[in-house]
């Protein structure tokens, strides 16, 4: 049987640098868990809009809708910022995102125990944390007609529709569920049933759903903004949240910075199967090009890394070595790795991008014993 396919975007700033180690990752199963990927490179963002006058050409789209899973490190930066809206960096992901259908977005937020005194909230209640996020990517109210600013007498309005049609919460909602059986069996649905009429949608939806398909599951509704305040009060007593385009893009940034650094935070964006049964899939880490740090080796090249994991487990099927990778990476932020990040006020000197890449693969090397 032929080797599954990873396509590599790298992208721009520090996107190359933590994509380097995730190569290093890469090479270590395919050496020593028989593993193997077989592995292309092509450029998105600036550095194709350098080479090719467009943020992502049509060939790297068309080898993206082929490949097994696509891995991306990010785009953008201060010398792009000028250019037309129509060939930003930031283009190419939103064709990669839309063209790919991917319309789950699955956001984790987990917190290393090493970590737990990094973030905003008492150690107590973060530390342990591992909750999943899943939020409806294609649709809603970034999506929704009519949209603009238009002349209403004599002032403007501006306007923006909220839309959702069943089979796209149906569909989100299934990946929902899906998830929650993957874990701890438990799922909520957060909307605002009570002011929007596409949030009584949505929970009818859901519950017919749960209903109907997965009534093994233990499902519950909660409005988006108890949803939030309960997010910061006690996050523990959530296992996964669907929820709508705009609640989640709130609600998995709260969630996720409960945990710590930017530098962290992996993504995965999945699509409907394709022929072979695995999904259409676009891992990332969830920051951008950081072109503050960029080329100085300062990276943390956790969160690309932790979205490798995730390919692993959503598009490989390679729960168990996807476990080993988490570990490997909590086992080297316990030895004491920091890179400047993950610092912050301490006296002690960081690690660079490549020392922290070198230590997961020890880690690994540990793990087979
Ligand atoms: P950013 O995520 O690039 O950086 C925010 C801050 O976090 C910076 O201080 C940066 O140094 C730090 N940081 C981010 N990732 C880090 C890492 N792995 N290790 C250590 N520190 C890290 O966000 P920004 O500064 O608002 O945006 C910079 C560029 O990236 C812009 O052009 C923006 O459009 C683009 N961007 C791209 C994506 C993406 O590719 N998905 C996402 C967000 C922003």
């Amino acid at each position: 049987m032929s080797n599954p396919t990873l396509l590599i975007l790298p992208g721009d700033g520090i996107g190359p640098e933590v994509m380097a180690e995730v190569r290093k990752i890469i090479t270590w199963y395919g050496a020593n868990r028989d593993l193997a990927f077989d592995v292309s490179e092509d450029l998105v963002g600036g550095a194709a809009y350098d080479a090719h006058g467009t943020p992502l050409h049509d060939d790297t789209m068309a080898k993206a809708q082929e490949a097994d899973a696509v891995l991306l490190g990010a785009v953008g930066g201060p010398k792009y910022d000028s250019l037309d809206f129509s060939v930003k960096p930031e283009r190419g992901l939103l064709r990669l995102r839309k063209e790919m259908d991917l319309y789950a977005n699955l956001r984790p937020a987990q917190c290393f125990d090493a970590l737990a005194d990094f973030s905003s909230l008492k150690k107590n209640v973060v530390a342990g944390l591992d909750i999943m996020i899943i939020r409806e990517l294609t649709s809603g109210v970034y999506f929704g007609e009519p949209r603009g600013i238009f002349k209403e007498g004599n002032e403007r309005v501006g306007i923006n529709t909220q839309r959702y049609t069943e089979s796209e919460i149906e569909r989100v909602a299934r990946s929902g569920f899906e998830m929650a059986r993957k874990r701890g069996n438990k799922l909520c649905s957060m909307e605002k049933a009570n002011v929007m009429e596409s949030g009584v949608l949505w929970r009818e939806v859901v519950q017919r759903i749960g209903d109907t398909e997965y009534p093994d599951v233990e499902l519950s509704h909660m409005y988006a903004d108890a949803g939030a305040m309960q997010l910061t009060r006690w996050p523990k007593q959530f296992d996964v949240i669907v929820t709508d385009n705009l609640f989640g893009d709130l609600l998995s940034d709260l969630a996720a910075m409960l945990t710590g650094s930017l530098g962290m935070l992996p993504s995965a964006s999945l699509g409907a199967p394709m022929a072979n049964g695995r999904p259409k899939a676009l891992y990332e880490p969830v920051h951008g090009s950081a072109p503050d740090i960029a080329g100085q080796g300062k990276a943390n090249p956790i969160a690309c890394i932790l979205s490798f994991a995730m390919a692993l487990r959503y598009s490989f099927d390679q729960g168990d070595e996807a476990t080993r990778l988490e570990k490997a990476v909590e086992k080297v932020l316990a030895d004491g790795y920091r890179t400047a990040d993950l610092l912050g006020e301490e006296g002690r000197s960081p690690v660079s991008t490549a020392e922290m890449g070198d230590a997961v693969v020890k880690a690994l090397d540990a793990s087979l014993g």
